[in-house]
């Protein structure tokens, strides 16, 4: 018998219970207790879809109440100092990590203030993980303070009936995806590999006396290039890590290929692996080639980053030529990855158009499908899900909704002249300056303005009905006027509209865009209690009428500072969407670049000439490994951008924006932006800071940390300027936050901003 196994189940609940109780609790407005027994409902519940579903191999402390990597880093007792002084619960100290707390003194307790750790993507998805964040002073021990959260959850759910397979972030991976924190620049976080293993080796300990005989150990870095040192620590790890009282482990990776890496984990003495065979089937050769005749090899072949319906007659065939390798015992039919990254349940899609819903599956479907491929394989009759399956797929191949000729003729038309502006910068400088007469040290913000309960609650009646498009349009404008207003009075030079209108900065043009369908409920986790709900590209995608001119002139109408159009761009629209897996990336990526060119030109004929197109995905999507795919990514990715933005005239203003990675200068270069803002309050490398130093156009170094609800003062962003301009032409700077404010409350925002301009007003004055 093959057996079937995922890696991992979406934690926020089919109609984002984890979401709602978080907020709730982060409000005052639950306990802990309540907050804590929301966790164990959802743990049981997704545990019982899987045991009903028939998976073998069910993981537990894939659960999370913020995110998985920072919980390790709770466990581990890697917490800095700065939150450890203030006596706080054990999951506030996991929140402020996470997120920052802000607090005033009562009479009971002292004030709190500290800023959360850094935040970044994990690997090319949207999820964000938290960075392990280390200095000298680091004592890995097990912090059992709120329990031991692997063993725990093990526990509860053998309590259930129901044997799972704790996952725990590997220590190599853990290590290499962490960073020094600002006081020991000087460390290098895999010097602590020895430290850790240690804690690693307890906790191992503590798992297998409760009963978990084989632990899914997920080092996921493998797909990454790594230096030879890290590749060398595999072995070092991984020898200590074995051990009667230990239990066996299965190591994995997922997102990439392995194979260049694969010397650093031939020898290891794991019971099995598991890869990623749906982005790199061709791996399979050479990697069945490193297994012993022991362990056992688990096939990642059910997506767990994109919606598609599996292919059951490809699937099956691919399971099949493994077994052919390694024999039936051991093989395990599993997703590629976890699946956290797709929505909770496609059931749940009551308005999905169903020629279109019948080629989904989403997280729960496909529990059924590595269920299905491992019976099939397994010599049980599976020919009815088989054929269903395969009319399923003949529909989506033969469908007209997937093809536009005009579209594809357009796209044939794109050449060098279409994808580049009139003039070079300087040129264009020059006349911007002219046109716009900003002072020095310009501020602005990135786009949104808070998404007040009173927007949501509006945009719910439009949507069902029960209020006039002409009422929501006097409801917007009202919005608008709000946030223009407010500027004017903070004192910002180059404004926005606010993006009342806009639920999600994705999903509100793939709902304006042809070739997009989308959800209802369709949730993925981003980072923390901040889930999006992609939208799906099914087709050829065009713009059939303007999607946000209506809003910018408005805005523009009532103010006689600059106000910026503000769009999604092509890469970002298409990495935060659930991609075409039927024609490439490039393709999708062109055609919303075209789309979105239509879009900027008829913003630039309605008077609205500066214009911020965001890419805050254009890092994301870097394929995780240099060489020909990552060069082409970053020829096309720059290139559809440039489509989009490069048809306007020289006095017309192109912004873009970035955040969430580490980015590299060069390729924001070949965007040729005249003002780029990129995501900057939390890094504290000065190497970094210096690498931007001759950044030729002009740019805005984030200066406030939106996810966080903390309010810099006036002096700490001067500070802050300082440091910047030690290194930094101030001829160049914009002074503007780390990205959109849509998920801050006012008071906060009003405060920040408002320090914000009194810093740039006190440099003005300086320079
Ligand atoms: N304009 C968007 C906003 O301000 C940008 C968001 C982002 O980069 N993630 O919300
Ligand atoms: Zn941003």
């Amino acid at each position: 018998m093959v057996s079937s196994s995922i890696l991992g189940f979406p934690r926020i609940g089919g109609q984002r219970e984890l979401k709602k109780t978080t907020e709730a609790y982060w409000q005052g407005k639950v306990s802990v207790d309540d907050l804590l027994a929301q966790g164990k409902q959802l743990r049981a519940h997704n545990w019982q879809l899987q045991k009903d579903a028939g998976v073998d191999v069910i993981p537990s402390n894939d659960f999370s109440f913020y995110d998985q990597v920072l919980d390790l880093s709770l466990l581990f007792n890697a917490i800095p100092e700065r939150y450890t002084k203030f006596d706080l619960a054990p999951i506030d100290v996991l929140f402020a990590m996470g997120r920052g707390l802000q607090r005033k003194a009562t009479e009971t307790t002292a004030a709190v203030d500290v800023t959360a750790l850094e935040m970044v993507k994990w690997f090319d998805s949207n999820y964000h993980y938290v960075r392990p964040t280390f200095s000298h002073s680091t004592e890995f021990k097990l912090n059992t303070a709120a329990g031991v959260k692997p063993v725990d959850e093990f526990n509860e759910a053998k309590a259930l009936g129901i044997h799972t397979r704790p996952v725990i972030l590997g220590p190599v991976s853990y290590l290499y995806l962490g960073k020094a924190d600002k006081d020991s620049l000087d460390l290098e976080p895999i010097s602590l590999l020895e430290k850790v293993l240690p804690v690693y080796k307890q906790l191992l300990a503590q798992l297998k006396a409760a009963g978990a005989n084989e632990v899914q150990i997920d080092e996921p870095v493998l797909v990454l290039d790594l230096p030879e040192e890290i590749q060398s620590k595999f072995q070092q790890a991984y020898d200590a890590l074995v051990g009667a009282d230990l239990p066996e482990l299965v190591l994995t990776t997922y997102f990439g290929d392995v194979r260049p890496n694969l010397s650093a984990i031939s020898k290891l003495p794991v019971a099995g692996f598991h890869f990623d065979f749906v982005r790199v089937p061709e791996q399979l050769d050479e990697v069945a080639a490193i297994l012993t005749d022991k362990q056992t090899l688990s096939v990642g072949i059910v997506d767990g980053r994109n919606i598609w319906k599996t292919n059951f007659a490809k699937a099956t065939a691919f399971v099949q030529s493994a077994i052919a390798k390694v024999g039936a015992d051991r093989v395990v039919v599993s997703t590629s990855s976890s699946l956290l990254h797709t929505p909770v349940d496609l059931e749940n899609e009551a308005k999905l158009d169903p020629v279109i819903k019948d080629w989904f599956s989403f997280a729960t479907q496909k529990l059924t499908e590595v269920v299905t491929i491992a019976k099939g394989v397994s010599g049980e009759d599976v020919s009815e899900a088989l054929a269903a399956n395969a009319a399923s797929i003949k529909s989506r191949t033969e469908s007209s909704i997937t093809t536009n000729p005009k579209v594809q003729e357009r796209l044939a038309t794109i050449n060098e002249s279409l994808s580049t502006r009139k003039v070079p910068f300087p040129e264009r400088l020059a006349v911007q300056k002219g046109k716009y007469n900003l002072p020095l040290f310009p501020t602005t913000t990135i786009g949104s303005f808070p998404q007040t309960k009173d927007i949501r609650v509006n945009r719910n009646k439009f949507a069902k009905g029960t209020i006039t498009a002409e009422e929501y349009e006097t409801f917007i404008n009202k919005e608008i006027e709000t946030v223009i207003r407010f500027q004017e009075e903070v004192g910002l030079d180059v404004l926005v509209h606010g993006e009342p209108e806009r639920n999600d900065m994705v999903q509100y043009f793939g709902e304006q865009l042809e070739g997009f369908a989308f959800t209802t409920n369709g949730w993925v986790q981003s980072y923390g209690s901040r889930y999006v709900r992609p939208p799906i590209v099914v087709g050829d995608v065009s713009r059939p009428k303007a999607m946000t001119v209506k809003e910018s002139v408005y805005a523009q109408s009532i103010t006689k500072a600059p106000v910026k159009g503000m769009l999604t761009g092509p890469v970002t629209c298409l990495r935060w969407s659930f991609p075409r897996d039927d024609v490439s990336g490039k393709v999708q990526a062109l055609q919303l670049g075209l789309a979105l060119r239509d879009e900027v030109q008829d913003l630039e004929a309605a008077g609205i000439t500066v214009i911020q197109v965001d890419e805050p995905a254009i890092r994301e999507g870097l394929p995780l490994r240099a060489g020909k795919e990552r060069s082409d990514y970053l020829n096309w990715a720059a290139q559809s951008f440039r489509v989009a933005t490069s048809g306007v005239e020289n006095t017309t203003q192109i912004h873009s924006h970035f955040c969430y990675s580490d980015l590299d200068p060069n390729h924001i270069k070949a965007l040729d932006a005249d003002v780029v803002s990129i995501e900057f309050s939390k890094k504290d490398d000065p190497n970094y800071i210096q690498e931007f130093s001759d950044y030729p156009n002009h740019i805005g170094l984030g200066l406030f940390d939106i996810h966080s609800p903390r309010i810099p003062s006036k002096e700490e962003f001067v500070a802050r300027i300082e440091e910047i301009l030690k290194v930094y032409p101030a001829a160049n700077f914009w002074v503007n936050p780390d990205c959109g404010l849509k998920t801050r409350g006012w008071p906060e925002v009003k405060e920040s901003l408002t320090n914000m301009v009194e810093a740039a007003k006190y440099f003005r004055a300086k320079y």
